[in-house]
């Protein structure tokens, strides 16, 4: 029977050129994450997904490991289209090895026996379709790390774009000038995952910490709507000096860039730290207020962290959108996304108007 990697190993394609470089005869640097790996002939990335066969750069392509219909807030994202159907898709692989990872079926499925994911093949067309047939405004790349497999998610968004939907990344963010632009003309909302503001807890998980605050300061100024989420792991990232760093880091980049600070549960193979109280996440939350970050939000938790649900505009400090969990209970923006109070504009990417919720809950498309 063939190996899982044998399988992927067929299902793939030429690296898109902008990220691939030769480095001497034997030798090709890819640009698809901020590993930057040199890669010999014969041998894999880090991420083992993309590898050199012959001077040739070969990229995952042509299935999905995973398709689930989600509502936009599970991403999360909060100030983009609020109630929309999110289709999301994923690969499999990832070029970090989180010990509390959530997706480590599909994320870990080449580092770990016990993560099973097969793929399925499918095109980017039958993909689009799907989610057209159940009404969803976007297509996700998410699950596993969206940058190793992004030539697959330009095809797909290419075919969602010509269906009229919109496109989305949610990703650890540990990407390079290349991948971003090469992204750019086809993505527009753009979930990063902050995870420490600590080099060396980067270092644990096997990336580095600069590459991530790089990809925040591009993103930004490229204009694609980004939001920013960290998971608070009680005694890894929660310390008040390390909250107060990444804070002052993102309201430094903008201050309208929402930041999400949610609870961990213990997960896949890390099980020693408590699971985060509401308690921390106010605090934390407090932290980044103090900071100057417009939109803070908790999440996790649903209906134990008062109005850190909610959105409230900057200024007059109207609520906006009430929401419990993923469920969007209240919706108040004008049309052209400003109070109704007020008339500030409200940063984000709003809908001319709220139609409703499509669903608050993930479910598998049938
Ligand atoms: S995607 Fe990242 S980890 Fe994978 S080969 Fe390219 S640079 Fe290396």
């Amino acid at each position: 029977m063939a190996t899982l990697a044998e399988v992927l190993e067929e299902r793939t394609a030429v690296a898109a050129p902008e990220l691939v470089e030769t480095i001497d005869r034997n030798r090709l640097r890819c640009y698809a994450c901020g590993h930057e790996c040199p890669i010999p002939d014969g041998a894999a990335g880090v991420c083992r997904v993309r590898f050199n066969r012959g001077g040739v750069l070969r990229v995952p392509y042509g299935y999905v490991g995973g398709v689930q219909c989600d509502p936009i807030e599970k991403k999360p994202f909060f100030h983009a289209h609020p109630g929309a159907l999110a289709y999301s898709f994923g690969m499999l692989g990832c070029d970090l090895h989180c010990s509390y990872c959530q997706n480590w079926v599909t994320s870990q499925a080449l580092r770990d026996p016990q993560a099973v994911a097969p793929p399925r093949d499918v095109s980017p067309e039958a993909l689009a379709d799907d989610a057209v047939r159940l009404r969803a405004r976007l297509v996700v790349s998410t699950y596993n790390e969206p940058l190793i497999t992004s030539e697959w998610a330009v095809a797909v968004f290419k075919a969602a774009r010509a269906r009229g939907l919109l496109t989305a990344f949610v990703s650890n963010g540990n990407g390079t000038p290349q991948v971003l632009d090469y992204l750019r003309p086809w993505i527009d909302f753009y979930k990063v995952d902050l995870k420490s503001f600590d080099d060396r807890h980067y270092r644990q998980l096997g990336g580095r910490l600069e590459p991530i605050l790089d990809t925040v300061r591009r993103l930004h100024d490229t204009g694609i709507w980004l939001e920013i989420v960290t998971l608070l792991i009680p005694g890894f990232n929660d310390s008040v000096d390390e909250i107060d760093r990444l804070t002052r880091f993102v309201a430094g980049v903008s201050r309208d860039i929402p930041w999400h600070v949610t609870a961990f549960h213990k997960d896949y193979r890390m099980t020693d730290p408590e699971n985060t109280t509401p308690e921390m996440l106010v605090r934390a939350a407090a932290v980044a207020q103090q900071n100057g970050i417009r939109y803070v939000y908790a999440g996790n938790v649903p209906g134990s962290v008062g109005s850190l649900e909610n959105t409230y505009c900057h200024q007059c400090h109207a609520v906006l959108i009430e929401r419990h969990g993923y469920h969007v209970r209240r919706y108040r923006l004008t049309a052209g996304g400003q109070c109704p109070e007020c008339a500030a504009s409200i940063p984000g990417r709003w809908a001319t108007e709220f139609g409703g919720q499509i669903t608050e809950r993930p479910f598998l498309p049938r």
